[in-house]
């Protein structure tokens, strides 16, 4: 970005004298000192620490203003200092400012997976044919989409930006903040059920995307969902889906798994064939929302196929990688709820096995699942009773009521069930069996850790 001091005391109404510093030009903005860019203004917020001890340092980092959000007699002297009442505040009103001055057509995306994912994939699918800035990372949050907002050259012409959520209302705020063109909800699953209770609160919650949405504005969502069709019939603005169904906008026609891609066509170019450098059937689904968006933009369905083809991914956290014997390791130790465990169980039994070879899974305890956490992990048994798994270790206090619930549901599976704190239990017991043949899947909350059993069977560097 590029921004003049006085513009920016302006638009966020800076109470203090900054007049000798008018003319500053500022380039940036952060509000972790060790990131701030040259150029950049520090904005101090306040969470476990307060940022305002981190203006020194931002200094040194080249800062050229900073907000104040503090007593004046305590900053920095023979500095520009803004200040305002409340530095998230001026945040993210400065983002607002910035966002109508540049004036990009904004796509925000939002569910319980997929986020990072579908954004990544418009984000590729719109850059073949305009300037798009997206979120950097998982920067999602009340910090994080104005900070999105403020990477913007100010040649941007498309916005794509990641809205999460953890609590009701959060949506409504993200959602009028940005007042999107276009708003995605991927899919609706437990996350965070263990504060909303039920899943039909979730998807008020989710719901809450379209408040900023414009009049003219379109909501894309997943067909497959009845919480979400419900929702959507007094919906003023215009609607499409994708889903797993002929009565959906956009679905899949014939889906192929490889070892590392998935090529799918579709409904809309019967004679295009979109391959995804990733495995999981749910990212066809991903690349549906991904192709409805382009479509809204007339993207032609050549420069998507293209940017599916190599679309890198921020955080591609179900990755494929090769242990110390050879053996592969679908590695997936970020996040876990019962959607994803699913898909990616589903997408692990669909990889060809080498000769001999074996499927292993390793399951830590999904987190955050309040009351309904017994029910969940039991509930995981079918998609492990399908004959395609040969042994399968539990990690956890949940993963009791799955190792229960197995016994009746798949009685000759192998289950072995490991404590928290018994990790070196987990991969000892891995290394004793494991061949160059085998494949394994590792998926866990982050909780649990596992990336430290991942850590023992990848080669040392
Ligand atoms: P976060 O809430 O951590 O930001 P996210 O919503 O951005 O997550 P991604 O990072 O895109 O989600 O994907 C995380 C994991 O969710 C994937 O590795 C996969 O296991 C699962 N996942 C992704 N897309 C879907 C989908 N459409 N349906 C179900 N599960 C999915
Ligand atoms: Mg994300």
């Amino acid at each position: 970005m590029k921004m003049q001091l006085a513009e920016i005391a302006h638009a966020i109404g800076a109470i203090n004298d900054y007049d000798q510093w008018a003319d500053v030009n500022v380039t940036s903005v952060a509000f972790d000192s060790r990131h701030l860019q040259p150029g950049g203004l520090f904005i101090p917020l306040t969470g476990e620490q307060d940022g305002h001890q981190f203006v020194q340092s931002a200094i040194d980092h080249g800062a050229v203003a900073t907000l104040w959000a503090q007593d004046l007699a305590q900053a920095p002297a023979d500095f520009p200092v803004l200040q305002v009442e409340n530095s998230l505040i001026a945040l993210q009103t400065l983002a607002q400012y910035y966002l109508t001055k540049i004036n990009p057509r904004v796509v925000a995306v939002t569910g319980s997976n997929g986020k990072t994912t579908t954004k990544d994939m418009i984000a590729a699918i719109l850059s073949t044919q305009f300037n798009v800035t997206k979120t950097h990372a998982n920067f999602n949050n009340e910090i994080g989409v104005p900070m999105t907002v403020l990477s913007m050259e100010p040649n941007t012409e498309m916005l794509v930006v990641e809205m999460g959520m953890d609590r009701p209302g959060q949506l409504d705020f993200l959602s009028k903040l940005v007042m999107p063109d276009v708003t995605v909800v991927t899919m609706i699953g437990e996350a965070h059920i263990e504060f909303f209770g039920t899943r039909d609160k979730i998807a008020d919650a989710k719901f809450e995307i379209t408040h900023g949405l414009s009049d003219d504005g379109l909501f894309v969502y997943d067909g497959d969902e009845p919480l979400l069709r419900e929702r959507v019939t007094d919906l003023p603005q215009q609607q499409v889906t994708f889903g797993r169904h002929d009565d959906d906008d956009y679905y899949a026609t014939d889906v192929t798994s490889a070892a590392t891609s998935t090529s799918f066509t579709t409904n809309k170019w019967p004679d295009v064939t979109f391959t995804l450098p990733m495995i999981g059937e749910y990212n066809v689904k991903n690349a549906l929302a991904a192709l409805a968006v382009g479509t809204i933009y007339r993207i032609q369905p050549e420069n998507a196929q293209r940017a599916l083809k190599t679309v890198s991914l921020t955080e591609n956290r179900a990755e494929w990688m090769s242990g110390k014997q050879g053996e592969r390791i679908l590695s997936d130790v970020y996040n876990s709820n019962p959607t994803a465990v699913r898909q990616v169980l589903h997408a692990f039994a669909q990889t060809p096995l080498k000769p001999n070879g074996r499927r292993l899974v390793v399951l830590g305890d999904m987190l955050e699942l309040g009351d309904q956490a017994p029910a969940l992990h039991a509930g995981l048994a079918d998609a492990l009773a399908t004959g395609q798994f040969a042994q399968v270790y539990l990690v956890g206090p949940q993963m009791q009521a799955l190792q229960k619930a197995l016994a009746t549901q798949a009685p000759d599976l192998p289950v072995t069930h490991f404590a928290s704190d018994d990790l070196a239990g987990v991969t000892a017991a891995l290394q004793t069996t494991l061949t160059a043949n085998d494949q394994i899947l590792l998926k866990a909350s982050h909780g649990i850790h596992l990336e430290n059993v991942l850590a023992k069977l990848l080669p040392s560097q």
